[in-house]
């Protein structure tokens, strides 16, 4: 581990749009910290990918990993290219990968909008949503992903497997976020996006959810089942603040929130675990705009913010916290004020001109 005056960050830029918008990240990170005088951010960037498979037969060195697991946290572009995959014809995926091996079982989705945004609802309190979805990352409908199918044309079949382990601890993270947040003066209410109705995994998921919420009474629960949850994330999303689910569930919802802030270009993320986390944008690795200016790096600013103010409480480091909320702050800024018009919602401004806009607030 590094000393308090300098911090690993371990870079996967991966590939498509990753590294892209991966540069720019760094650059911002380096001027807020500077800004606040925190700890210098020392990044070492490593390989990892599709576009690494076909060159090398590995998509997820050893080396690559055993640096990412020793870092203080990982920042990742994207990861994957259509053309690219495994004999099987499965994607190549290292990002999943990461996920299970260093058990980030918690997926936080943050969708919060700010003024400037291309939001798609006209709801003026568009502009004033902010909660968070937190995705279980580690089991779910993913459990068997990997597992080759039994080789029938008849049929094809995939687990739903919810285990108390992997509940106890998403909930604990879900209720101590939701305490946190409404010591920071959001309400503070947690709710269980399931299929209870239908599904015996699901049914077994909002159980243990009310055993931990007898635990916690200074937090206000509710339940909902998936489907009427979709329905609500475009009815009034401005009523949400934090939303707990199974892996699928939150893979789904996740791109409904991203819809809400504009598009798959503004949505970040962090896959957080007991020892490691994983910060990184919604999106993929957009191999459609690869190379033509036209990504936008707001998302993975974003995530970038997110991991100073993770990095700031795990350290409890005002200086890291202070750099994250002045990165939030001068992006949200940048949309405010200069009316950025992304190209991603069909305007004239990518890559060079989102950066150069957030660049010129961050002081
Ligand atoms: P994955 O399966 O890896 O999540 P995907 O196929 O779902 O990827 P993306 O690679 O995220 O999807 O791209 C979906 C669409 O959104 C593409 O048309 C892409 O160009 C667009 N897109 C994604 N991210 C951005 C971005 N940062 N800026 C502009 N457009 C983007």
């Amino acid at each position: 581990m590094a000393s308090m005056n300098s911090m690993q960050i371990a870079v996967l830029p991966g590939d498509g749009i990753g590294p892209e918008v991966m540069s720019p990240c760094i650059e911002l990170l380096t001027t807020a910290t500077r800004l606040t005088g925190a700890p210098n951010l020392e990044f070492d960037t490593l390989p990892c990918g599709a576009a690494l498979y076909a060159e090398t037969g590995n998509a997820l060195p050893d080396e690559t990993l055993a640096r990412a697991e020793a870092a203080e946290a990982i920042l990742l572009g994207a990861m994957g290219l259509p053309d690219i995959r495994y004999p099987d014809g499965r994607e190549i995926v290292p990002q999943i990968e990461l996920r299970e091996i260093l058990q980030l079982y918690a997926g936080v989705r943050p969708v919060r909008t700010f003024p400037g945004l291309p939001v798609p609802l006209s709801d003026p309190r568009a502009f004033k949503i902010d909660f968070i979805l937190i995705r279980e990352s580690t089991e779910g409908l993913f459990t068997e992903r990997s597992k080759p199918q039994d080789g029938t044309t008849d049929a094809a079949r995939d687990l739903m497997q919810v285990t108390r382990q992997g509940c106890d601890r998403l909930f604990d993270f879900a209720f101590s976020l939701a305490a946190r947040r409404k010591a920071n003066g959001a309400p503070g209410h947690l709710t269980c996006v399931d299929k209870a109705n239908v599904l015996g995994s699901m049914a077994f998921f909002r159980d243990i959810f009310d055993e931990h919420a007898r635990r916690h009474p200074g937090i206000a629960t509710s339940r909902c089942y998936v489907d009427a949850m979709a329905l609500n994330l475009i009815r009034n999303p401005w009523t949400l603040d934090v939303l707990v689910t199974e892996n699928m569930f939150g893979d789904i919802l996740s791109d409904e929130g991203a819809a809400l802030m504009g598009g798959l270009g503004f949505a970040p993320s962090a896959d957080i675990g007991t020892h490691n986390a994983v910060f990184q944008p919604c999106h993929g690795t957009a191999p459609d705009i690869m190379g033509t200016g036209k990504a936008n790096p707001t998302a993975m600013f974003l995530s970038g913010a997110l991991m100073l103010d993770w990095l700031g409480e795990r350290h409890t480091e005002p200086t890291l916290t202070e750099a994250a909320a002045r990165l939030t702050h001068a992006i949200e800024q940048a949309f405010a004020g200069d009316r950025l018009d992304p190209t991603e919602t069909g305007g004239a401004h990518g890559l060079v001109e989102i950066t150069d806009a957030v660049r010129a607030k961050l002081r």
